[in-house]
């Protein structure tokens, strides 16, 4: 079968590259994908930033996927062929203290498909049965494959932040991760603005203003006078800053209220900030990572429900055939969240 993979350590270096089918293990489950999303880490292994020093190559990307189960294993007894499902992709050790009080996103032996073992740029990828979830059918294989990254916003948003109804919220990023904190946000009763900056005036912060949110380009407009008219001077309630950006942080410590909070998101590297007002202003820093299977859970109803619109910014202009296209565009900011037919690869 073929996949995309990273090659070798230098930026871009991805390849179709020929490998076997992998076949289950007694535990596991063979999934023919379907659809599979582009995500900022995704994006980081093709630049080779640190933090995936740890790679091996070849290794198969992909780690937001949906696909029907084509083969299981020996053991397999929650799901049978012709099942949709997605996974988890971050699997825990199951022995460390974190797995034991049920945290395995934070596992600390955690192993992620995609970057420590072949992930869904694949035809075929096997997963174990205890990282699967099913798919309902009233969610389309499109945006099933974009379950994992809304899992991963409803842990940051309803697990982890306390936005409630009336609350002022700015999100920071208008990239996928930011789209759908904000919409799941508003669907928590929040009233939510999202700012972006100058490389996202042409197509990020229209999509957010196409769901229905006020933007904001913080190299334009007066990031102060703004938040003074929209929450009377007080501040935001909540920031969420999903920028992946070191900037975004001393933003968000100036945007939240006193008495605010702040959810990191997004993995933004080294920043240098003062500490002392945020202590004065007994402002919360919480951070939020991956998600888990009640996460999960949650993300497959909002998209149920329309409260979750993946469509208005789904894209699908881009082949896996010629992937680099796609991870440009996306460092770009040409395009917000694109999903592969991976049924081109076989
Ligand atoms: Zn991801
Ligand atoms: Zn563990």
């Amino acid at each position: 079968m073929r996949g995309l993979a990273k090659t070798s350590p230098e930026a871009g270096s991805m390849e179709l590259i020929d490998v076997d089918e992998p076949t289950p293990a007694a535990d596991e489950v063979l999934v023919e994908v379907d659809y599979a999303g582009l995500c900022g880490s995704d994006a980081g292994i093709y630049q080779f930033k640190s933090a995936f020093e740890r790679m091996e190559f070849p290794t198969i990307i992909g780690h937001e996927y949906t696909g029907r189960v084509v083969e299981v294993g020996g053991d397999v007894t929650r799901f049978d062929v012709g099942d949709q499902v997605v996974e988890r992709p971050i699997r825990g050790c199951g022995e460390c203290y974190q797995c034991e009080i049920g945290m395995e996103n934070i596992c600390q032996d955690t192993e992620l498909t995609g970057i420590d073992h072949d992930g869904a740029y694949a035809q075929y990828v096997v997963a174990p049965e205890a990282s699967l979830q099913p798919v309902p059918s009233h969610v389309s294989p499109r945006h099933a494959a974009l379950v994992e990254p809304t899992a991963i916003c409803t842990r940051a948003v309803i697990e982890n932040s306390r936005v409630g109804p009336g609350d002022r919220v700015l999100v920071a990023g208008p990239g996928p991760m930011g789209l759908l904190s904000a919409q799941i946000a508003d669907a928590q009763g929040g009233e939510v603005v999202v700012a972006g900056v100058g490389q996202d005036t042409n197509y990020r912060l229209p999509l957010a203003a196409d769901l229905g949110f006020p933007t904001i380009n913080i190299e334009e407009d007066d990031l102060a006078t703004y938040r003074e008219d929209r929450t009377d001077g007080i501040g935001y309630d909540v920031v969420f800053d999903t920028t992946g950006h070191p900037s975004g942080l001393p933003m968000a410590a100036r945007e939240v209220r006193k008495g605010g909070q702040i959810v990191l998101v997004g993995q933004t590297g080294e920043t240098s900030m003062e500490y002392t007002p945020l202590v004065r202003a007994e402002v919360e820093l919480q951070c939020t990572y991956g998600a888990m299977y009640q996460d999960f859970e949650r993300a497959l109803r909002l998209i149920g429900s329309g409260d979750v619109d993946h469509e208005t910014f789904l894209d699908d202009r881009f082949s896996l055939l010629d992937a680099d296209e796609a991870f440009e565009a996306f460092l770009a900011g040409e395009t917000c969240k694109p999903v592969f037919d991976v049924s081109v690869l076989r």
